[in-house]
Protein backbone atom coordinates (compact mmCIF):
# COMPACT_ATOMS: atom_id res chain seq x y z
CA UNK A 1 0.00 0.00 0.00
CA UNK A 2 0.88 3.62 -0.61
CA UNK A 3 -0.36 6.76 0.72
CA UNK A 4 -0.59 9.39 -2.12
CA UNK A 5 -1.16 12.82 -0.11
CA UNK A 6 -1.11 15.39 -3.09
CA UNK A 7 -2.61 18.99 -2.40
CA UNK A 8 -1.34 21.49 -5.32
CA UNK A 9 -1.84 24.13 -7.67
CA UNK A 10 0.38 23.96 -11.32
CA UNK A 11 0.11 26.37 -13.92
CA UNK A 12 -1.11 25.10 -17.28
CA UNK A 13 -0.62 27.53 -19.75
CA UNK A 14 -3.17 30.20 -19.15
CA UNK A 15 -4.53 28.39 -16.84
CA UNK A 16 -4.22 26.91 -13.63
CA UNK A 17 -4.53 23.25 -12.71
CA UNK A 18 -5.55 22.60 -8.86
CA UNK A 19 -5.04 18.85 -8.16
CA UNK A 20 -6.18 17.02 -4.92
CA UNK A 21 -6.04 13.66 -4.22
CA UNK A 22 -5.85 11.95 -0.57
CA UNK A 23 -6.05 7.84 -0.97
CA UNK A 24 -4.13 4.97 0.31
CA UNK A 25 -3.98 2.07 -2.51
CA UNK A 26 -1.43 -0.01 -4.40
CA UNK A 27 -2.09 2.23 -7.59
CA UNK A 28 -2.97 5.58 -8.67
CA UNK A 29 -4.29 6.41 -11.90
CA UNK A 30 -5.02 9.15 -13.94
CA UNK A 31 -7.45 9.61 -16.55
CA UNK A 32 -9.03 12.50 -18.03
CA UNK A 33 -8.89 13.99 -21.54
CA UNK A 34 -5.85 14.72 -23.62
CA UNK A 35 -4.80 18.47 -22.44
CA UNK A 36 -6.78 17.96 -18.84
CA UNK A 37 -3.12 18.20 -17.09
CA UNK A 38 -2.33 14.27 -16.05
CA UNK A 39 1.25 14.46 -17.13
CA UNK A 40 1.89 17.63 -15.59
CA UNK A 41 0.50 16.30 -12.25
CA UNK A 42 2.77 12.92 -12.64
CA UNK A 43 5.93 15.72 -13.35
CA UNK A 44 4.74 17.52 -10.39
CA UNK A 45 5.11 14.34 -8.24
CA UNK A 46 8.37 13.09 -9.94
CA UNK A 47 9.99 16.49 -9.29
CA UNK A 48 9.80 17.34 -12.97
CA UNK A 49 7.78 19.98 -12.55
CA UNK A 50 7.54 22.60 -9.39
CA UNK A 51 3.64 24.07 -8.46
CA UNK A 52 2.50 27.03 -7.59
CA UNK A 53 2.07 26.16 -4.43
CA UNK A 54 0.73 23.00 -2.06
CA UNK A 55 1.81 19.87 -0.74
CA UNK A 56 3.14 16.85 -2.33
CA UNK A 57 3.78 13.76 -0.12
CA UNK A 58 3.93 10.02 -0.96
CA UNK A 59 4.44 7.62 2.24
CA UNK A 60 4.77 10.06 4.48
CA UNK A 61 7.64 11.47 2.87
CA UNK A 62 6.92 15.44 2.02
CA UNK A 63 8.43 15.99 -1.42
CA UNK A 64 7.07 19.20 -2.05
CA UNK A 65 5.43 21.68 0.12
CA UNK A 66 5.31 25.61 -0.90
CA UNK A 67 4.53 27.06 2.77
CA UNK A 68 7.63 24.87 4.08
CA UNK A 69 9.93 26.00 1.17
CA UNK A 70 10.30 22.08 0.86
CA UNK A 71 11.30 21.36 -2.74
CA UNK A 72 13.29 17.55 -2.67
CA UNK A 73 15.83 17.10 -5.59
CA UNK A 74 14.58 14.55 -8.28
CA UNK A 75 17.25 12.16 -7.25
CA UNK A 76 16.24 12.00 -3.96
CA UNK A 77 12.47 11.53 -4.92
CA UNK A 78 12.74 7.79 -4.98
CA UNK A 79 10.33 7.80 -8.04
CA UNK A 80 10.19 6.77 -11.40
CA UNK A 81 8.89 8.52 -14.60
CA UNK A 82 8.26 7.03 -17.68
CA UNK A 83 7.48 9.34 -19.96
CA UNK A 84 4.98 9.24 -22.67
CA UNK A 85 7.08 9.16 -26.22
CA UNK A 86 4.56 7.80 -28.67
CA UNK A 87 2.60 10.68 -29.71
CA UNK A 88 1.35 8.63 -32.53
CA UNK A 89 -2.04 7.38 -32.42
CA UNK A 90 -2.54 4.82 -35.17
CA UNK A 91 -6.68 5.33 -34.80
CA UNK A 92 -6.14 8.73 -35.45
CA UNK A 93 -5.79 10.55 -39.10
CA UNK A 94 -2.85 12.76 -40.31
CA UNK A 95 -4.39 15.78 -39.32
CA UNK A 96 -5.63 14.28 -35.58
CA UNK A 97 -1.80 13.39 -34.81
CA UNK A 98 -0.46 16.72 -36.30
CA UNK A 99 -2.95 18.24 -33.80
CA UNK A 100 -1.47 16.15 -31.02
CA UNK A 101 1.92 17.60 -31.70
CA UNK A 102 3.82 14.71 -33.81
CA UNK A 103 5.85 16.45 -36.41
CA UNK A 104 7.14 13.18 -38.30
CA UNK A 105 4.78 11.02 -39.85
CA UNK A 106 5.27 7.15 -39.97
CA UNK A 107 3.57 4.74 -42.08
CA UNK A 108 4.20 1.01 -43.18
CA UNK A 109 3.90 0.30 -46.74
CA UNK A 110 4.19 -3.31 -46.01
CA UNK A 111 3.98 -4.71 -42.75
CA UNK A 112 6.63 -7.73 -42.01
CA UNK A 113 5.59 -10.32 -41.15
CA UNK A 114 2.39 -8.98 -41.00
CA UNK A 115 0.08 -9.34 -44.38
CA UNK A 116 -0.97 -6.16 -43.99
CA UNK A 117 -0.49 -2.98 -46.21
CA UNK A 118 -1.33 0.46 -47.13
CA UNK A 119 -1.97 1.17 -50.96
CA UNK A 120 -0.59 3.82 -53.30
CA UNK A 121 -3.48 5.76 -53.18
CA UNK A 122 -4.11 5.60 -49.14
CA UNK A 123 -0.09 7.24 -48.53
CA UNK A 124 -0.69 9.45 -51.11
CA UNK A 125 -3.60 10.85 -48.79
CA UNK A 126 -1.59 10.61 -45.87
CA UNK A 127 1.58 12.17 -47.88
CA UNK A 128 -1.31 15.30 -49.18
CA UNK A 129 -2.14 15.89 -45.81
CA UNK A 130 1.39 16.30 -44.03
CA UNK A 131 2.51 17.69 -47.20
CA UNK A 132 -0.29 20.65 -46.32
CA UNK A 133 0.95 20.67 -42.68
CA UNK A 134 4.27 20.39 -43.16
CA UNK A 135 5.48 17.38 -41.82
CA UNK A 136 7.30 14.72 -43.57
CA UNK A 137 6.23 11.24 -43.63
CA UNK A 138 8.62 8.16 -43.58
CA UNK A 139 7.56 4.60 -44.54
CA UNK A 140 8.60 1.57 -43.48
CA UNK A 141 9.31 -0.84 -46.41
CA UNK A 142 11.07 -3.71 -46.71
CA UNK A 143 10.25 -5.40 -50.15
CA UNK A 144 10.86 -3.97 -54.08
CA UNK A 145 7.18 -3.51 -54.57
CA UNK A 146 6.54 -1.92 -51.26
CA UNK A 147 8.89 0.53 -51.97
CA UNK A 148 7.67 1.27 -55.42
CA UNK A 149 4.44 2.09 -53.59
CA UNK A 150 5.96 4.29 -50.87
CA UNK A 151 7.96 6.35 -53.57
CA UNK A 152 4.90 6.38 -56.19
CA UNK A 153 3.16 8.17 -53.29
CA UNK A 154 5.84 10.37 -52.88
CA UNK A 155 6.95 9.59 -49.13
CA UNK A 156 10.37 11.56 -48.22
CA UNK A 157 12.25 8.65 -46.35
CA UNK A 158 12.22 4.75 -46.85
CA UNK A 159 13.08 2.70 -43.83
CA UNK A 160 15.20 -1.04 -44.50
CA UNK A 161 14.34 -0.91 -48.48
CA UNK A 162 16.46 -4.60 -48.26
CA UNK A 163 15.00 -5.78 -51.53
CA UNK A 164 15.20 -2.93 -54.27
CA UNK A 165 15.31 -2.73 -57.96
CA UNK A 166 17.37 -0.45 -59.87
CA UNK A 167 14.72 0.60 -61.38
CA UNK A 168 12.94 1.84 -57.94
CA UNK A 169 15.91 3.18 -57.13
CA UNK A 170 16.18 5.28 -59.69
CA UNK A 171 11.97 6.48 -59.00
CA UNK A 172 13.47 7.45 -55.32
CA UNK A 173 16.58 9.57 -56.91
CA UNK A 174 14.31 11.01 -59.55
CA UNK A 175 11.65 12.14 -56.68
CA UNK A 176 14.59 12.98 -53.88
CA UNK A 177 13.50 10.36 -51.59
CA UNK A 178 15.75 9.56 -48.57
CA UNK A 179 16.74 5.69 -47.99
CA UNK A 180 17.27 4.71 -44.51
CA UNK A 181 19.56 1.37 -44.50
CA UNK A 182 18.98 -0.23 -41.42
CA UNK A 183 21.50 -2.79 -41.90
CA UNK A 184 23.46 -5.57 -39.21
CA UNK A 185 27.85 -5.34 -39.53
CA UNK A 186 28.89 -8.43 -39.28
CA UNK A 187 29.76 -8.09 -35.60
CA UNK A 188 25.93 -7.62 -34.56
CA UNK A 189 25.05 -10.87 -37.37
CA UNK A 190 27.46 -12.75 -34.89
CA UNK A 191 26.13 -11.59 -31.41
CA UNK A 192 22.70 -11.86 -32.07
CA UNK A 193 23.40 -15.57 -33.12
CA UNK A 194 25.47 -16.04 -30.21
CA UNK A 195 22.37 -14.78 -28.08
CA UNK A 196 19.61 -16.89 -30.17
CA UNK A 197 20.11 -20.01 -28.28
CA UNK A 198 20.14 -22.01 -31.64
CA UNK A 199 17.04 -20.26 -33.01
CA UNK A 200 19.63 -18.44 -35.57
CA UNK A 201 23.06 -19.89 -35.79
CA UNK A 202 25.77 -17.90 -38.25
CA UNK A 203 29.71 -18.88 -38.32
CA UNK A 204 31.93 -16.03 -38.96
CA UNK A 205 32.55 -17.89 -41.93
CA UNK A 206 28.33 -17.46 -42.93
CA UNK A 207 28.32 -14.00 -42.17
CA UNK A 208 28.58 -12.80 -45.71
CA UNK A 209 25.36 -14.87 -46.49
CA UNK A 210 23.65 -12.68 -44.38
CA UNK A 211 24.91 -8.99 -45.36
CA UNK A 212 25.86 -9.18 -49.26
CA UNK A 213 22.27 -8.59 -49.77
CA UNK A 214 21.93 -5.39 -47.73
CA UNK A 215 25.81 -3.98 -48.98
CA UNK A 216 24.78 -4.82 -52.83
CA UNK A 217 21.54 -2.74 -52.65
CA UNK A 218 23.33 0.02 -50.22
CA UNK A 219 26.06 0.39 -52.96
CA UNK A 220 23.52 0.30 -55.61
CA UNK A 221 21.52 3.04 -53.88
CA UNK A 222 24.66 5.60 -53.82
CA UNK A 223 25.15 4.62 -57.32
CA UNK A 224 21.99 5.42 -58.55
CA UNK A 225 22.22 8.75 -56.35
CA UNK A 226 19.76 8.26 -53.78
CA UNK A 227 20.48 9.80 -51.07
CA UNK A 228 20.96 8.02 -47.66
CA UNK A 229 20.28 9.05 -44.36
CA UNK A 230 21.57 6.79 -41.55
CA UNK A 231 18.42 5.60 -38.60
CA UNK A 232 18.31 2.31 -36.49
CA UNK A 233 14.54 1.52 -37.06
CA UNK A 234 15.15 -1.53 -34.68
CA UNK A 235 12.87 -3.70 -34.30
CA UNK A 236 14.19 -6.59 -33.11
CA UNK A 237 16.50 -7.18 -29.71
CA UNK A 238 19.88 -7.36 -30.60
CA UNK A 239 20.74 -7.55 -26.85
CA UNK A 240 22.25 -3.78 -26.66
CA UNK A 241 21.07 -0.29 -26.38
CA UNK A 242 19.92 1.41 -29.03
CA UNK A 243 22.85 3.89 -29.50
CA UNK A 244 25.10 1.63 -29.57
CA UNK A 245 22.84 -0.41 -32.01
CA UNK A 246 22.81 2.67 -34.37
CA UNK A 247 26.40 2.96 -34.02
CA UNK A 248 26.73 -0.86 -35.41
CA UNK A 249 24.27 0.60 -38.40
CA UNK A 250 27.05 2.82 -39.09
CA UNK A 251 29.67 0.22 -39.07
CA UNK A 252 27.51 -2.14 -41.70
CA UNK A 253 27.33 1.25 -44.16
CA UNK A 254 31.48 0.69 -43.83
CA UNK A 255 31.24 -2.72 -44.34
CA UNK A 256 29.16 -2.12 -47.51
CA UNK A 257 31.93 0.64 -48.91
CA UNK A 258 30.75 3.57 -47.53
CA UNK A 259 33.17 6.36 -46.87
CA UNK A 260 33.10 7.22 -43.24
CA UNK A 261 32.98 11.01 -44.28
CA UNK A 262 29.64 9.99 -45.98
CA UNK A 263 28.83 8.28 -43.17
CA UNK A 264 28.99 10.99 -40.51
CA UNK A 265 26.57 13.08 -43.02
CA UNK A 266 24.08 10.32 -43.64
CA UNK A 267 23.95 9.96 -39.54
CA UNK A 268 23.95 13.97 -39.62
CA UNK A 269 23.47 16.35 -41.99
CA UNK A 270 20.90 14.01 -44.29
CA UNK A 271 19.27 12.60 -41.06
CA UNK A 272 18.38 16.59 -40.14
CA UNK A 273 16.85 17.49 -43.83
CA UNK A 274 15.04 13.73 -44.03
CA UNK A 275 12.99 14.84 -40.63
CA UNK A 276 12.76 18.54 -41.76
CA UNK A 277 15.59 19.86 -38.80
CA UNK A 278 18.49 20.81 -41.11
CA UNK A 279 18.18 24.15 -39.50
CA UNK A 280 18.33 23.18 -35.41
CA UNK A 281 20.59 19.24 -36.00
CA UNK A 282 23.06 18.49 -38.03
CA UNK A 283 24.74 21.58 -38.63
CA UNK A 284 26.83 23.97 -35.91
CA UNK A 285 25.29 27.32 -36.04
CA UNK A 286 23.40 29.65 -34.11
CA UNK A 287 20.39 28.65 -32.46
CA UNK A 288 21.27 25.30 -33.68
CA UNK A 289 20.43 22.14 -30.87
CA UNK A 290 24.14 22.63 -29.45
CA UNK A 291 24.20 18.51 -29.93
CA UNK A 292 28.12 17.78 -30.42
CA UNK A 293 30.47 14.89 -29.66
CA UNK A 294 34.13 14.48 -29.86
CA UNK A 295 36.07 11.22 -30.14
CA UNK A 296 39.40 10.08 -30.48
CA UNK A 297 40.82 9.38 -33.67
CA UNK A 298 39.86 10.58 -36.94
CA UNK A 299 36.14 9.53 -37.32
CA UNK A 300 36.32 11.05 -41.42
CA UNK A 301 38.74 8.19 -41.96
CA UNK A 302 37.92 5.55 -39.62
CA UNK A 303 34.72 5.59 -38.53
CA UNK A 304 35.24 2.98 -35.85
CA UNK A 305 36.66 6.10 -33.79
CA UNK A 306 33.36 6.77 -32.94
CA UNK A 307 33.62 3.79 -30.54
CA UNK A 308 35.98 6.14 -28.49
CA UNK A 309 33.43 9.30 -27.40
CA UNK A 310 35.51 10.78 -25.37
CA UNK A 311 33.23 14.29 -25.33
CA UNK A 312 29.61 15.04 -25.32
CA UNK A 313 27.76 18.20 -25.31
CA UNK A 314 23.54 17.80 -25.55
CA UNK A 315 21.67 20.92 -26.05
CA UNK A 316 24.32 22.48 -24.90
CA UNK A 317 25.11 20.72 -21.42
CA UNK A 318 27.96 19.11 -21.41
CA UNK A 319 27.42 15.23 -20.21
CA UNK A 320 31.08 14.02 -20.29
CA UNK A 321 34.25 15.60 -20.58
CA UNK A 322 37.47 13.16 -20.75
CA UNK A 323 39.46 15.63 -23.14
CA UNK A 324 42.96 16.23 -22.46
CA UNK A 325 43.31 18.92 -24.67
CA UNK A 326 45.41 21.87 -23.11
CA UNK A 327 45.02 20.39 -19.53
CA UNK A 328 48.76 19.27 -19.02
ZN1 LIG B 1 10.53 -0.28 -39.87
Amino acid sequence: MATFDLDFSLHQGEFTMAFTVKVEARALALFGPSGSGKTSALEAVAGLRTPRQGRIAVNGHVLFDSERHINTPVRHRRTGYVPQDILLFPHLNVRENVTYGADVIKIYSNNTPNRGSLSVEEMRAIVDEARRLHVKVTAHATSDEAVWRAATAGVDGIEHAYQVADSTLALMKQKGIFMVPTDLDSATVLRYASRSQGRFTATPAQVPTFVNGQRDRLRRAIKAGVMIAAGSDNYIDLGMPQGDAAKHNLFAYAEAGMPSLAILQAATWNASRLLGLENRVGVIRARAFADIIAVEGDPGTDIHALERVRFVMKQGTVYLNKLSVGRD
